[in-house]
């Protein structure tokens, strides 16, 4: 069970923490695009993970992605809201794989939920940039979750007594390898405090928050969040999900074998069962290459949320 290992509460008061998101709220820019991403280079990277901060409970934020053919995105609302809200997307692609047909799976294998932790970071080969969002997918995440339940480690995102992490980039492309270790000596965030506090002043909060039926209210509401959901039916509707043609979609995705497609068990339980500690990580499909993309990722969500803003007003 990763959060309740994990689970530190803010010792920061009720008020000081209410201020201090309220603040925090004001100044979140959520169309930053690639600005306040951090990806780990190849070679030597030295990280130090932030505790949560703002509405967050824990130092990381789930957050799964649906990437269609024609690059629409959408958050996926089970995985990001840890079971909380259903996914129309995730009901799809289970339905395609139950199908079978080879455009249903190929188009389900496109569409599939791929799996973020979203967390704030303070690079150490680059401090002046302050917190910055690091997006792993479940190979980086797996290593610190590792490191975190082992007892010689602990909370390495502790604000005084923490470890620094230093992440290893072999590769390119698929073949990227990463190997995760921590520093010997735990150390505080920063040995300046003033600047330990600054910086814990200006990350993120990544909670995650659900937006309206309206899209005009949009980016008040997801306002101090950099994740966000749609309801439900607004999904549906968008990408037209009741009257989806499987077969010309399924037309328009490139490369991919239809014909190595084997496990056709539907991804959404064996995805949840990993953040509930059921099944081993490896298990389940990795979504490394989604450790580049992320950095865009929030550039084209405001895109595809102003085109859709266009078009409704037409
Ligand atoms: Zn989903």
């Amino acid at each position: 069970m990763v959060k309740t290992t994990v689970a530190k509460v803010s010792k920061m008061s009720k008020s000081e923490r209410l201020a201090a998101l309220r603040e925090k709220m004001k100044k979140t820019d959520t169309g930053g695009g690639g600005k306040g991403f951090w990806s780990p280079k190849e070679g030597r990277n030295v990280i130090r993970v932030l505790p949560p901060v703002g509405g967050m409970s824990f130092f990381f934020q789930e957050v799964g992605k649906h990437n269609f053919p024609d690059n629409r995105r959408s958050y996926c609302s089970l995985f990001t809201t840890d079971g909380e809200k259903p996914c129309p997307i995730c009901e799809l692609v289970d339905d395609l794989y139950a199908d079978g047909a080879k455009s249903s799976i190929k188009l389900a294998k496109e569409i599939r939920l791929r799996r973020g932790y979203w967390m704030n970071i303070i690079n150490r080969n680059g401090e002046d940039a302050g917190p910055l969002i690091f997006t792993p997918g479940v190979k980086i995440f797996n290593q610190i979750q590792n490191m975190i339940n082992d007892p010689d480690y602990g909370d390495v995102t502790d604000e005084e007594e923490g470890l620094d992490l230093i992440i290893n980039r072999a590769g390119t492309g698929l073949d990227t390898e990463y190997d995760v270790k921590a520093k010997r000596n735990s150390t505080p965030i920063s040995e300046d405090a003033d600047l330990a506090a600054e910086w814990l002043e200006k990350a993120k909060d990544l909670s995650w928050v659900e937006v309206s039926d309206d899209p005009e209210e949009d980016s008040e509401l997801s306002k101090g969040h950099a994740v966000y959901i749609l309801p439900y039916d607004r999904v549906v509707k968008e990408f037209g999900i009741d009257d989806l043609d499987v077969e010309e979609m399924a037309a328009t995705v490139s490369g991919g074998n239809v014909e190595e497609v084997e496990d056709v068990e539907p991804r959404r339980q064996k995805a949840k069962a990993v953040v509930k500690g059921k099944v081993p990580v490896k298990d389940v499909d990795e979504d490394e290459d989604e450790e580049k993309e992320e950095e865009s990722e929030v550039e084209k969500e405001v895109t595809r949320r102003a085109t859709a803003r266009r078009s409704a007003r037409r």
